[in-house]
């Protein structure tokens, strides 16, 4: 039932494009990377980034040549191997021509030297990547920022674990994807080391740097900490007074946090819109009011943590499975602490879609519309098209053994319409192919 796609061709050795519908000039063939270990010495003043970063890959053909995603910066050195590389830039592609050929199945290093003022990579979204606040920086990468910051293999489908460690001026706070293993004071800078051992596309992995207070969420039934601007605490006190709830919940749905800990960023500045990476979801001030107004988005961004992050889209036509659970996690948390009820916002978001226009596929809605608003309600209206058929007993079961099943994988909706017919045990073709693969809408699921 699902449209057949082009299956594009496996990339040529060293091919500078993925086999991604969307965005094939992102990600490289020829190799899956396994580990980055990155050291980072940042400037906040002068926005002034200097790494060396090595990345361990592993060859899945015979590699005369490869290629890397980085934007911008000068190159100092490119070894593989430990032996001096050719190298040439074009675009915001790095190829690389190894002193000796890497054959197939072939575990191999990348060294590459680099420093310049890192800048968001432009794009059909705005800018996306690391970018400067006005006392700091972030990182936001989904989907290519990646490459603004360090040298990758920037698909979703290319996911390593990674060693990051940032040295900067010592009056910062360090934030970055992963578990602290150390912070190392110096005269005047300081270093912090931070590892992530799941496997991590690069657009998931951030690093965000202010002058920000850590403040304690929670520590059961996970650790939770914030980074935030210390202006802000009391409102943020309250706003995210609720995160050992929130995931609590979240977990009875879900099952398990697929992480060691959970961190919340609120940056000093305001931000369109909260961001989620790897065991972290970053906020802009204007997020924080006091009043709570935002905390379904705090939700959605921890909802993500299973979805988006734990499951990753194999490639981006497969977004919805990232926003449609994070929306209807939203629906769940209101009804799960006596707020409306899923079937509430799913009728409220049914009438609003209802005025049209309904224009996109769910399932594959093209490069221009994946972060569509539409796409996210109606991801949200199939979860709860798919709950009104099985019922709670079927459908929850169904939605938590996803979760676990996958975890740390990459899926696809085709993968995710097979495990849950099977879960089912009966046919549900028409549902997905009506809300799925069809552009208008399809009746409202019986209250
Ligand atoms: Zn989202």
């Amino acid at each position: 039932m699902s449209p057949k796609s082009p299956r594009p061709a496996v990339p040529t050795p060293g091919a500078d494009h993925s086999t991604d519908p969307y965005l094939p000039e992102h990600g490289n063939g020829g190799y899956q990377v396994e580990h980055y270990a990155l050291d980072l010495d940042y400037r906040v003043g002068p926005n002034r980034l200097a790494g060396q970063a090595s990345l361990t890959a592993v060859s899945t053909q015979p590699l005369s040549r490869l290629s890397l995603d980085l934007s911008g910066f000068r190159l100092d050195r490119v070894a593989v191997d430990g032996r001096a590389a050719k190298f040439t830039r074009t675009g915001e592609k790095l190829h690389i021509r190894p002193a000796r050929p890497v054959p197939v199945n072939t575990r191999f290093q990348v060294d590459i030297r680099y420093a310049g003022n890192p800048a968001p990579v432009p794009g059909r979204w705005g800018d996306i990547g690391w970018d400067e606040l006005t006392n700091g920086s972030l990182v936001a990468s989904q989907p290519i920022g990646a490459p603004s910051w360090f040298p990758c293999n920037d698909h979703p489908s290319d996911r390593a674990s990674y060693r990051i460690a940032v040295t900067t001026d010592s009056p910062y706070s360090v934030q970055v994807t992963g578990n602290l293993v150390s912070r190392r004071r110096r005269a005047s800078t300081t270093t912090w080391t931070y590892e992530r051992p799941e496997p991590t596309p690069s657009y998931l992995m951030s690093v965000q740097i202010g002058q920000y207070d850590e403040v304690s969420l929670a520590t059961s039934p996970v650790r939770q900490r914030a980074a935030v601007p210390a202006r802000l605490r009391k409102p943020f006190g309250r706003d995210f007074g609720r995160q050992e709830q929130i995931m609590k919940t979240l977990e009875g749905y879900f099952g398990p946090y697929p992480f060691g800990e959970y961190v919340v960023v609120v940056t000093d500045d305001a931000l369109d819109d909260p961001i989620e990476a790897q065991g972290m979801s970053i906020f802009g001030a204007n997020h924080v009011d006091g009043r709570r107004t935002y905390e379904r988005l705090a939700v959605h961004e921890l909802a993500h943590q299973w979805f988006g992050n734990s499951l990753t889209v194999a490639d981006w036509r497969q977004i919805w499975l990232n926003e449609g659970f994070a929306t209807y996690a939203e629906w769940l948390w209101s009804e799960a602490t006596g707020g409306r009820s899923a079937a509430a916002h799913a009728g409220e978001w049914y009438d609003r879609l209802s005025a049209g226009p309904n224009d996109i596929l769910v399932a594959d809605p093209g490069v221009d519309r994946m972060f569509d608003p539409q796409l996210y309600k109606r991801g949200g209206l199939t979860l709860h098209a798919l709950r009104q058929r099985l019922g709670d007993d079927r459908f929850f079961p169904l939605v938590r053994d996803w979760a676990t099943m996958r975890r740390h994988s990459p899926v696809t909706t085709e993968q995710f319409t097979t495990f849950t017919e099977a879960h089912a045990g009966e046919s549900l073709t028409d549902l997905f192919a009506a809300w799925l693969w069809t552009k208008p809408l399809p009746l409202f699921p019986a209250r």
